[in-house]
C-alpha cells in the first residue's frame, strides 16, 4: 500500500452530493496544508464563508506543523468572514466549520472548529482525532444519546461552534506524531452521515491511491443517499517533508447545504423534548433584544414541547439601535453561545461596538437636544 514514486501522496474532492442543488464546501490541498470547510447559511452564504475562510486560512497558515499558529490562522479566518458579513458579503447568519491540518513529516498539527472531522489510519484502526462540537455530540459525551441515535436525530446538524459569528470563538488545536504509513483523512459531515467509520476505514484500507479512495468515498456517500455535499482529503504520511514545489490548490466546489439557518437554528426547533434537552440548554447562553436592550440568559432562546428554557443572567444598558444592523437583527432571535462566559465576552465586544458607533451613548443616554 505504499505510494509509487512520482505519484501525489494526496488527494481531495468535494461533490455535491444528491440532494443539495449546490456545493457549500470548500476544501484545499495546499500541501503542507490541507482543509476542509462546511458552509452554513443557505445558497450565496454557506459557500462565501467557507470561501472566505479557506482563502484566509491559506495566507496565514503556518508552513510548519505548528499547532499554535495553525489556530491563529482558523482565528484570522473567523474574523474575516465576520468582517465579510458587515461589509455585505454573503448573508447574516453565514458560517462555516474548519478543519486543517498541516503535514511535516509524520508530525501533523490540526486546527478544528464544527461537525467536520479529521481521522488518523493508523496501524490498522481508523481513529476519529477531532471532536465534533455539536449539539448531538455534546449530548452523546453527557450520556443522554448514543452514537447510533445521533445519526437520525432531528437536530444532528446544529453545531455549537463555528467561524462567522463570535469575534472570540477558539478552535480546538493540537500536534499529532503519526508513523510512515498512517493516513490522514479529513472530510465534511456529507461523508460521515452516509459512512459508517467501519466502512471509511475498510475503502481506505482497500484503496492505496489516494486520488481512488477519495473517489471511492464521495461515490459510496452518493450511494448511500448523498443527503449533504461531500468534502474528503486523504494524505499518505510518507515521513517526506512536501509543500513548496508547484503544488497547486485544488480547485473548490461549493454548495447547499442546510435547511437550517444555523445561527437560529435552535428557535426553530421545538421537537426536542426530555432531560437530555434540558442538560444541553441549562448549559448554554444566548443573547436577545428585549425592550431594545440586550440581554443575556442562561439556556436557549424559543421554548422546547412548549417550555421555555431559560435564566436571566444579566440586563444591560446595551441598545439594540446603537449596534451594527447585522448584529441588531440577529439579537431579535437570540445568538447562541457556549456558555454563559462566553455571553459576556460577547457582551464586552458589543459594548465596545457601541461605542465604536455611537460614542457616549451606548451605556450612558444621550443628553436631550436644548429646545430652541
Ligand atoms: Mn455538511
Amino acid at each position: 500500500m505504499s505510494t509509487r514514486p512520482g505519484k501525489p501522496t494526496w488527494a481531495g474532492l468535494s461533490d455535491v452530493g444528491r440532494v443539495r442543488a449546490h456545493n457549500e464546501d470548500t476544501v484545499l490541498v495546499d500541501p503542507p496544508l490541507f482543509a476542509v470547510a462546511d458552509g452554513l447559511g443557505g445558497h450565496e452564504a454557506g459557500e462565501v464563508a467557507s470561501g472566505i475562510a479557506i482563502d484566509t486560512l491559506a495566507s496565514a497558515a503556518p508552513a510548519t506543523a505548528d499547532a499554535k499558529g495553525l489556530g491563529r490562522a482558523v482565528r484570522a479566518a473567523n474574523r474575516a468572514v465576520i468582517r465579510a458579513a458587515r461589509e455585505g458579503l454573503g448573508r447574516a447568519g453565514m458560517g462555516t466549520t474548519m478543519t486543517a491540518a498541516v503535514v511535516e513529516g509524520t508530525r501533523i498539527a490540526v486546527a478544528h472548529v464544527g461537525d467536520s472531522r479529521a481521522y488518523l489510519l493508523h496501524t490498522g484502526g481508523l481513529e476519529r482525532i477531532t471532536g465534533d462540537h455539536s449539539m448531538v455530540a455534546d449530548m452523546i459525551r453527557q450520556g443522554t444519546l448514543t452514537e447510533e441515535q445521533s445519526r437520525s436525530h432531528p437536530n444532528r446538524s446544529v453545531i455549537t461552534r463555528a467561524l462567522g459569528t463570535d469575534p472570540n470563538m477558539v478552535a480546538d488545536t493540537f500536534e499529532v506524531d503519526a508513523e510512515p504509513g498512517d493516513r490522514l483523512l479529513l472530510c465534511s459531515d456529507g461523508l460521515t452521515a452516509m459512512l459508517t467509520d467501519d466502512r471509511i476505514a475498510e475503502v481506505l484500507h482497500s484503496y492505496g491511491d489516494p486520488e481512488m479512495a477519495v473517489r471511492i468515498l464521495v461515490d459510496e456517500a452518493n450511494a448511500a443517499g448523498g443527503h449533504d455535499n461531500i468534502s474528503v482529503v486523504v494524505v499518505d504520511i510518507t515521513g517526506e517533508r512536501r509543500g513548496g514545489a508547484g503544488a497547486g490548490r485544488l480547485a473548490r466546489s461549493r454548495a447547499w447545504l442546510a435547511v437550517l439557518v444555523w445561527a437560529f437554528a435552535l428557535v426553530a426547533v421545538v421537537t426536542l423534548a426530555g432531560w437530555g434537552t434540558y442538560r444541553y440548554a441549562s448549559e448554554r447562553a444566548f443573547l436577545i433584544a428585549e425592550n431594545d436592550v440586550v440581554v443575556l440568559y442562561r439556556g436557549l432562546p424559543g421554548e422546547f414541547a412548549g417550555v421555555s428554557l431559560r435564566w436571566l443572567e444579566e440586563e444591560t444598558t446595551i441598545t439594540v439601535g446603537a449596534l451594527d444592523p447585522l448584529t441588531a437583527s440577529r439579537l431579535t432571535q437570540g445568538v447562541i453561545v457556549e456558555d454563559v462566559a462566553a455571553g459576556r465576552a460577547l457582551l464586552r465586544q458589543y459594548r465596545g461596538i457601541a461605542e465604536e458607533r455611537e460614542p457616549g451613548e451606548a451605556l450612558d443616554p444621550a443628553p436631550a437636544p436644548e429646545a430652541p
